[in-house]
């Protein structure tokens, strides 16, 4: 049997049987738009062999289009009456037992997913996508590549490059771990409820490790003190860390960045250097 879609008044349906007053709390703007969800997945160039996992399924209709293309989904979904409807909703539109997992939790608090998942594909919960995607990519570093959707502002934050007004703490984050490619943008109709902010899609591809561990959690550090006073200078941001600015001038030159420029000009790459700097002392 092959797997169908959700449509809209399906998907009304389940939420009527399920007395589902969407929560903005939890971010709960369901996409009722088939061809949206078979878009996303095209744009993840899945295949059979791939793991995928979904953050905040909701109803399931990326679920099942996820399901279409490989028959292996582990879907997070931290609302326990979506959490238990959907293997229903699954098996209704012919997914085989075993194809797709649930964990019903916050996604903030998964700290394991068994058989080594491949991607991650997912409409984010808008309040929480920045933390869960730099947490997923920390956490698993099977997931390679995939595709979120998020708030336009967010995607463009999250692709920005160093030296643009977007760059801060996300696009130097993300950077990290992955190439960030900003995609299509999503029409506010494909949702119930409509939502009063726009969506974009973001591809990312992850790269090879820019450091170790120690190395990331320092370069996290030097970015969120860079971008927590971002109109200050180098050398009086970083004054503390070497004890006074002279001493941070002098580290800043030796790995050849300008004192007297801001964060926001600073790639990931750059960041690191200052940190290996740190370390060597
Ligand atoms: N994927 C569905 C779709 O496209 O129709 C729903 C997307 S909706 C934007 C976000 C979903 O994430 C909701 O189902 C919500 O309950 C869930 N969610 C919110 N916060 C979460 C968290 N911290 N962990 C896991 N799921 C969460």
């Amino acid at each position: 049997m092959s797997i169908s879609l959700l449509g809209a008044a399906e998907i009304r349906e389940i939420a009527e049987r399920l007395d589902l007053h969407p929560a903005k709390s939890l971010g709960q703007n369901f996409v009722v738009d088939a061809n949206t969800c078979q878009k996303i997945v095209r744009l993840a160039v899945i295949s059979h062999g791939d793991h995928v996992v979904e953050i905040g399924p909701g109803l399931g209709s990326l679920t099942l289009a996820l399901l279409q293309a490989t028959d292996k989904v582990t879907a997070i979904e931290i609302d326990e009456r979506l959490a238990s409807q959907l293997p229903h909703t699954a098996a209704d539109h012919g997914v085989t037992s075993g194809a797709l997992s649930v964990i019903n939790e916050d996604a903030m608090k998964v700290f394991d997913i068994p058989g080594n998942p491949t991607k991650l594909v997912a409409n984010l919960p808008y309040n929480v996508s920045v933390p869960v995607l730099l947490t997923v990519l920390e956490r698993f570093p099977s997931i390679t590549s995939g595709v979120v959707m998020v708030q336009t502002e967010v995607a463009e934050r999250l692709a920005a490059k160093p030296g643009s007004k977007t760059y801060g703490v996300p696009s130097a984050k993300a950077a990290w771990w992955c190439d960030v490619l900003l995609s299509d943008s999503v029409s506010r109709t494909v949702f119930w409820p409509v939502p009063n902010v726009d969506s974009s899609l973001v591809k990312f591809i992850r790269h090879q490790p820019l450091g170790d561990e120690a190395l990331r959690r320092r370069t996290f550090d030097l970015i969120d003190r860079a971008f927590g006073q971002r109109r200050k200078m180098l050398r009086a941001i970083y004054s503390d860390i070497y004890g006074g600015s002279g001493e941070a001038e002098r580290a800043l030159l030796s790995v050849g960045i300008d004192p007297t420029i801001r964060g926001e000009s600073l790639s990931v790459q750059r960041f690191a250097a200052i940190a290996k700097e740190l370390d060597r002392r």
